[in-house]
């Protein structure tokens, strides 16, 4: 492509992408860091980088449905051939689910509400490509194009909540799981940095989270609050050569896929916090998931804490008949995956007994169905039995499934009180203070 007579036309853009990976190889992040390196290597400014994770229950995700959007001051006819050249090369068009989405804004960015579906629900290739034509973005497909969806959410965004992750890659062609990343700096780093970042290891399950298993260029990738604790703790952390690093604003740990929902309402596909209250003992199944039954009133909703949330199934089992919740997780196969679950109130259990002999200190035994109790070493009988209460092993509070289960868009109790945080109505406030 010629630029002849455009070197010098420079604006402030943004550049999305996506889906550019398969399960053999490549991601996404890394194609967008090394595009934000190619940009700023050819003369432009790179203003930021973002990584935007979509709707965690899309079928079409490769790992952790994540799409790239960079904000670069430059030439945008230099920089849209840079970009789809960086694609054509390094995508992994082999693949048949993976099809790319290039998308460059110069005036303005797609409404904000088309981010705000792709990251709750379900787009269509046609309306991000109307998304595209309504504000004269270029755009390119690969493919059948799927990718523009993510590439157009990722540049229309609005990350009213954000934090940071600094992203580790190592050579592209290393297709092999085995990484060298020593596990004893990781657990250091968190140790030195946690809440300044979560999700390096996970402690009490005694396993690394920050490091993949699959055949992708990511070494490894810390999360935090900001760019200041992730670098921290990169800096902290002893391992195999690296070819890129780049540090990402991200909607990842700020719950931006959950929405209010009621048991009428129930989308497949969308994550919800609902109310509810609880009907029947827990029941663990087969495999050890843990099924837990609570109601509005009305309908029921079956949600269910998965075996790989460990501890997080004692919480659950902890809970009885009566305790009232607000759930949170994705809806699928109509049932509610949990993710977090906030106990609203879980009082001592009731238990009515037989009470002690008022005369010899014995306990009474029962005297017949509405008989009241009768002392059976000295005749004595009474009417009024014994009341206690239980302790129960769980109390109000937030809980959460530990960090080797937990979703990019999980924002993790360490970063205080779930801030989607709005008292259904059928509640009243104090339930929530
Ligand atoms: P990578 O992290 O490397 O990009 P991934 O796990 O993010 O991999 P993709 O390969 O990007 O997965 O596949 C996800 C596909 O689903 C993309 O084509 C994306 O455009 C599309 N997609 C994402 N969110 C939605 C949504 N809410 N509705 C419809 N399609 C979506």
């Amino acid at each position: 492509m010629s630029l002849m007579g455009w070197e010098s036309r420079s604006i402030d853009m943004w550049i999305g992408i996506d889906d550019t990976d398969s399960p053999h190889g490549m991601c996404t992040t890394y194609l967008g860091a090394l595009l934000a390196r190619h940009l700023e290597e050819s003369g432009m400014e790179i203003r930021s980088l973002r990584l935007v994770r979509l709707n965690p229950n899309i079928i079409w995700k490769t790992r952790g449905n994540a799409a790239i959007a960079i904000e670069v001051e430059g030439n945008p006819d230099s920089a849209f051939s840079i970009a789809s050249e960086l694609i054509e090369e390094l995508a992994d068009l082999s693949c048949e689910t993976t099809n790319p989405g290039l998308v460059l804004c110069e005036e303005s960015r797609p409404p904000a509400a088309f981010a705000e579906e792709a990251i709750t629900g379900f787009c269509s290739i046609e309306g991000a490509i109307a998304a595209c034509e309504d504000i004269n973005a270029r755009f390119a497909l690969w493919k059948n194009g799927r990718g523009i969806i993510g590439a157009v959410a990722a540049v229309a965004a609005e990350l009213s909540d954000a934090t940071s992750e600094y992203l580790v890659y190592r050579d592209a062609n290393l297709h092999t799981s085995t990484r060298f990343v020593d596990p004893v700096s990781l657990r250091l780093a968190e140790e030195m940095t946690y809440p300044g970042t979560w999700d390096t290891c996970d402690p009490e399950n005694k396993t690394i989270v920050c490091v993949p298993h699959t055949p992708d260029p990511v070494l490894f990738g810390i999360r935090g609050n900001d760019p200041v604790w992730i670098s921290l703790a990169r800096n902290l952390v002893i391992s195999e050569a690296s070819v890129l690093e780049a540090i990402f604003e991200t909607n990842q740990g700020t719950d931006a896929h959950l929405i209010h929902g009621s048991m009428q309402n129930l989308e497949e596909g969308r994550s919800y916090c609902v109310p509810g209250t609880v009907t029947s003992p827990p029941i663990t199944g087969i495999g050890g998931h843990v099924t837990l039954r609570i109601t509005d009133g009305k309908d029921h909703l079956i949600c269910m804490a998965y075996e790989p949330t460990r501890g997080f199934r004692d919480v659950i089992r902890a809970l009885a008949p009566g305790d009232r919740v607000y759930v949170c997780g994705s809806y699928k196969k109509r049932s509610l995956n949990l993710e977090k679950i906030r106990v609203l109130s879980a009082p001592p259990g009731r238990v009515v007994g037989a009470p002690l002999c008022e005369s010899c200190g014995k306990k009474m035994t029962s005297a017949g169905r509405d008989k009241g109790y009768k002392c059976r070493v000295c005749g004595t009988r009474s009417r009024e039995p014994c009341i206690s209460y239980q302790e129960r092993r769980i109390h109000p509070g937030w809980y959460e499934v530990p960090p080797s289960a937990r979703r990019h868009l999980a924002r993790p109790l360490c970063r205080g009180e779930p801030v989607f945080w709005d008292p259904p109505q059928d509640y009243s406030r104090e339930d929530y203070i």
